[in-house]
């Protein structure tokens, strides 16, 4: 047993699925809607007792672990202590070095969850408070699905807050080195009161820290006080609601990107639950990469005021290092998206009428540009080239070039000029990795029609044990690919562990074949007998007869030239029973399989 191992048997594989998709019963397995790609029919499909998925759609496919790292668009073993975190696994000290998950590390996130829970109690507890969230337009399903919280005030709350804490061995030492307490000069108090909590999970759902929001109209300090950075926490990462969105942005293939958390709760109050906010800061290059493992097309939603295209001016400069369509959304001026639907305006339109980047940032860096003195008019077009010069698709960079040209009114042949010369001139910036979006594109399908072959191969998958040492080299060298190179790990296997079990041999298989794998097993529900399945091996042994009559003549041929007698010997024994089993079962069994498949 290794990690993996350990985990597979430790959490099944229907809790985590069910934790992304709907799944239902069907026969012996369960479906869903594919949570990795938009469908109307379930083609997902989980087998509760192979522990393995497929998507007959998209075809993805695997254990566990291949879920959660695709998922959550991390690595196997990012995957596993996903998995561990999530479902408290105590890992036996024997695996525990695989993973490098400090005690300080994993504290860190329970205090966080629980100050989330204990501040989330509290405005559910408070009347006026709820009140005041209420009377901004949020409801209680909203404020739930946020986990929203209320901090309240003075030295009262600060003795509950510890006493609670005390009963999960949480010291006020710990809470004052979270910065989430401050020593004053007699007393502890808290930055948080009197402030609502929007808790900020990470990609993985660990909460990490909080944006407090002052919501009594006399209070006059700073109207958010954020977390400290550290080394879990950092706002340039970061976007609150994240976790909570990902599910609903991976089936509408797209995201919006506010500036707000009340922006965030806004529009999932109003059935965009594809939305993310960064915490109120710009959104940076890392941001960008995060939610590009998820989607393409990002949706910047922002009020029309200045701070906004400012923001959108320095995104468009940044995302040419990101594989993303970006699109920006330009609010009236004055208005945020919490401001414009609680005036119960749609903002669908809004939405659909988004600009691309590219061409929102030429059209307002050239804004008046007519009136602009020449030595700014050069530094405005060169600007707005260097932008261009980095677009890879060159069909989107002529149609910018238009666009500029048309900004500008300069004439076309010069700004091309002027983009080679700039084209030339620059050092290639230093490129960041983007991540694969889909392993599945690359997918290794079965091929169709292959249909003897295929009912062996899965009649094997499905009970190992028939794989055994008579059919063990038949089978690998006659089997078309994929399934002899599958067989084959299954044959050194065996030789190494008689007793393997399809759990154990599942995870040694490269991501390819366990999507092979996977898609023949919940494929196929039925079981093959021992007796069927030697019937199946007679199939191919005739439908190969010329070929293995050929082989074994070969190899008869250079054992007489090597003059070796046994070898002679055991080769034509072995044709002469091969040939009686051909034939004896030719007369018994003939047609058995090619009649029960034209039943069908
Ligand atoms: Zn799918």
């Amino acid at each position: 047993m290794n990690l993996f191992t350990f985990i597979k048997s430790n959490v099944s594989i229907v809790t985590v699925v069910g934790e992304y998709a709907t799944l239902r019963k069907a026969g012996i397995y369960l479906k869903a809607p594919c949570p990795f790609h938009s469908e109307k029919t379930p083609s997902f499909t989980v087998s509760p007792h192979k522990e393995i998925f497929y998507c007959f759609g998209c075809h993805a496919g695997g254990d566990v672990i291949t879920f959660i790292a695709k998922a959550e668009h991390c690595t196997p073993l990012e995957a596993a202590k996903h998995l561990i975190d999530r479902y408290n696994l105590s890992v036996p000290e024997s695996y525990a070095s695989e993973i490098v998950q400090s005690p300080q590390k994993k504290r860190y996130f329970e205090v966080c969850q629980l100050i989330a829970q204990w501040c989330h109690e509290q405005l559910l507890k408070s009347p006026p408070a709820l009140t005041y969230i209420k009377n901004r337009g949020f409801e209680l399903g909203v404020i739930k699905r946020y986990e929203i919280g209320y901090f309240p005030g003075g030295l009262h709350a600060i003795k509950a807050l510890l006493n609670d804490m005390n009963k999960h061995h949480i010291l006020a030492e710990d809470l004052l080195e979270m910065n989430f307490l401050s020593r004053g000069k007699q007393v502890l108090f808290s930055p948080f009161e009197e402030r609502i909590m929007f808790p900020i999970a990470d990609h993985l759902g660990r909460v990490c820290g909080f944006g407090g929001r002052v919501w009594r109209p006399a209070d006059a300090r700073p109207k958010y006080y954020n977390s400290h950075e550290n080394e879990f926490f950092s706002k340039g990462h970061l976007l609150f609601g994240l976790n909570t969105a990902k599910k609903e942005m991976q089936q509408r293939q797209k995201v919006l990107v506010v500036e707000g958390y009340t922006d965030a709760l806004a529009l999932a109050q109003h059935g965009y639950l594809h939305v993310v906010a960064t915490l109120g800061t710009a959104c940076t290059a890392d941001h960008l990469k995060v939610l590009a493992r998820y989607v393409q097309q990002v949706y910047l939603l922002y009020d029309g005021d200045k701070a906004g295209s400012q923001a959108v001016l320095r995104i468009a400069e940044l995302c040419w290092q990101a594989n993303l369509d970006l699109w920006v959304a330009v609010l009236p001026a004055g208005d945020d998206p919490a401001s414009f639907l609680a005036q119960g305006k749609d903002i669908a339109p809004v939405i659909e009428q988004a600009q691309d980047i590219f061409g929102f940032f030429i059209a307002h860096t050239g804004q008046n540009y007519a009136q602009k003195p020449l030595a700014e008019k050069v530094a405005i077009a060169r600007k707005i080239l260097e932008l261009i010069v980095r677009i890879e698709d060159p069909l989107k960079q002529d149609l910018l070039l238009a666009q500029a040209q048309h900004t500008l009114a300069l004439p076309l042949e010069s700004l091309r000029n002027e983009m080679y010369y700039i084209q030339n001139q620059q050092v290639p910036p230093p490129s960041i990795p983007i991540v694969v979006r889909s392993e599945s594109d690359k997918a290794i399908r079965v091929r169709e029609g292959d249909n003897l072959e295929k009912k062996i191969f899965y009649s094997i998958i499905n009970n190992i044990e028939l794989f055994t040492g008579q059919n063990q080299d038949f089978l690998c060298t006659y089997l078309p690919a994929p399934y002899k190179s599958v067989l084959q790990v299954l044959k050194d296997e065996k030789a190494r562990n008689s007793q393997l079990s399809f759990t154990q041999f599942f995870p040694l298989l490269d991501e390819s074949a366990q999507q092979i794998v996977s898609q023949v097993v919940l494929e196929y529900q039925e079981i093959v007998t021992s007796e069927v399945f030697e019937q199946l091996i007679i199939q191919l042994q005739r439908k190969h007869w010329k070929v293995i009559v050929n082989d074994i003549k070969l190899k008869l041929e250079h054992a007489r030239l090597q003059g070796n007698e046994p070898e002679i010997h055991t080769l034509i024994e072995c044709f002469i029973a091969l040939k009686k089993q051909v034939l004896d079962n030719h007369k018994n069994a003939v047609g058995t399989y090619e009649e029960n498949n034209q039943k069908k």
